[in-house]
């Protein structure tokens, strides 16, 4: 069985081809610039890496140009072989707590959540229809960045603010990046063979956030109603006190949306460090010297210290601390600096098995009672599993 995971932004579109009676992955692309000059794809298949520069007006030409090559370039003999088409879909607000198959029903729903998320579920929509324009005969599933999240109790979801902004307007926490929050809270499952465990999962990417999860089962996490809340990210303040939007507005003579805007953008490590939002040029700005860059790196480790902490407690204890996603599974000096301040919790890395990246590893110290794991991400995966499964 075949089936592919889609995930559109505003002016790109990713997918990944599995073949799912071993999960492997058989070929992965990337179009960038769509809607845009300068349009290009990238296909990785067979080792080999394929880039041709072509038009994609829109994401319907970019679903058709992806289409035509997974032909040409022999990936498939035909379209027939694609079984089902699984979706990222970044809002699924409080009615969807599982991926579903995509109806008209379900579209609508998806539609009706553009307000909660005007950055990202547009986008998600013109993949969706992009995909079904051109095979409309292949089942299609949605699989909600914010379904994992829907576990929280009404007491972690909900703000300490007017009570009709949540019954009128769904002001409530969310919770995003619920896909690799659940794919490496399974998969550690699986490693560690039980069931039963406590587990903080820190997903440190450009974008990132850090979950407590109770026998597979999310209990809070640090995005909020948008995936600005939290921890410091690349461009991301985290958690700030409300009234500085408001100040600056005054004092910068700025609207709201400029002002989110630059919280959105222009925030987080980008802001601190003043080099960058990418952790590998921080790092290097760091090393020679650079104070800014370790101020934005000490702010970063610190956000996420806050939170791990803070869910430790949440938790009643913990057995597993996971670090996830671009930061989480490449930067073994962030992650060394984070452990350092947690050791007062009995969270003991062992620097020796810590130096490496992208691969699942314990590096906690042999037999202590709380493990550290690296536990590399695989969100298209995951949708996979999810569309192989409501398929049938
Ligand atoms: P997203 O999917 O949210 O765009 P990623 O999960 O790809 O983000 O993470 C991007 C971040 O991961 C960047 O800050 C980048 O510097 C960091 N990263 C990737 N590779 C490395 C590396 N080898 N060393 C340190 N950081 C890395």
């Amino acid at each position: 069985m075949k089936i592919m995971s889609v995930n559109a932004g505003s002016s790109s579109l990713k997918f990944s081809l599995f073949e799912m009676s071993t999960e492997t992955l058989i070929a992965s692309g990337y179009f960038e610039r769509v809607g845009m000059e300068g349009s290009f794809y990238t296909i990785k298949y067979n080792g080999e890496k394929i880039k041709e520069e072509v038009e994609t007006e829109n994401h319907t030409k970019a679903v058709e140009v992806m289409l035509d090559r997974l032909v040409s370039l022999n990936i498939i003999e035909s379209l027939d072989e694609i079984d089902g088409v699984g979706h990222r879909v970044v809002h699924g607000a409080d009615k969807y707590s599982k991926s579903v198959i995509i109806t008209d029903k379900v579209m609508e729903d998806i539609r009706s959540y553009v307000e909660l998320a005007p950055l990202h579920n547009p986008a998600n929509i013109l993949g969706i229809e992009a995909v079904k324009n051109a095979l409309p005969n292949i089942p299609m599933v949605a699989v909600f960045d914010t379904a994992f999240h829907q576990t929280l109790s009404k007491k972690e979801y909900i703000y300490p603010v007017p009570y009709e902004w949540y019954t009128k307007h769904g002001v409530r926490k969310y919770g995003f990046h619920g896909a690799s929050h659940c794919y490496v809270s399974k998969k550690i499952t699986e490693v560690l063979g039980r069931n039963d465990l406590r587990v903080i999962v820190c997903h440190l990417g450009s974008g990132a956030s850090i979950s407590a999860i109770k026998e597979g089962k999310c209990i809070d996490t640090s995005m909020g109603f948008t995936p600005l809340a939290g921890i410091m990210m690349g461009t991301r303040s985290g958690d700030i006190d409300p009234s500085i939007i408001t100040y600056i507005m005054e004092k910068e003579g700025m609207s709201a949306i400029e002002v989110m805007n630059d919280l959105n953008k222009k925030s987080g490590l980008l802001a601190l460090s003043g080099v960058s939002n990418d952790c590998r040029d921080i790092e290097e700005a760091e090393r020679s010297g650079n104070e800014r860059a370790k101020l934005a790196l000490d702010k970063f480790v610190d956000t996420v210290v806050n939170y791990v902490s803070q869910y430790y407690v949440k938790l009643g204890g913990l057995d597993c601390l996971c670090f996830t996603a671009g930061i989480g599974e490449n930067g073994p000096d962030i992650r060394e600096k984070i452990c350092h301040k947690l050791e007062c919790l009995g969270i003991h890395m062992d620097v020796s098995k810590n130096n490496f990246r992208g691969e699942l590893r314990e590096i906690s110290k042999d037999g202590e009672d709380i493990k550290i794991y690296v536990v590399p991400t695989n969100e298209e995966l995951m949708i996979a599993q999810d569309t192989k499964e409501l398929i049938g």
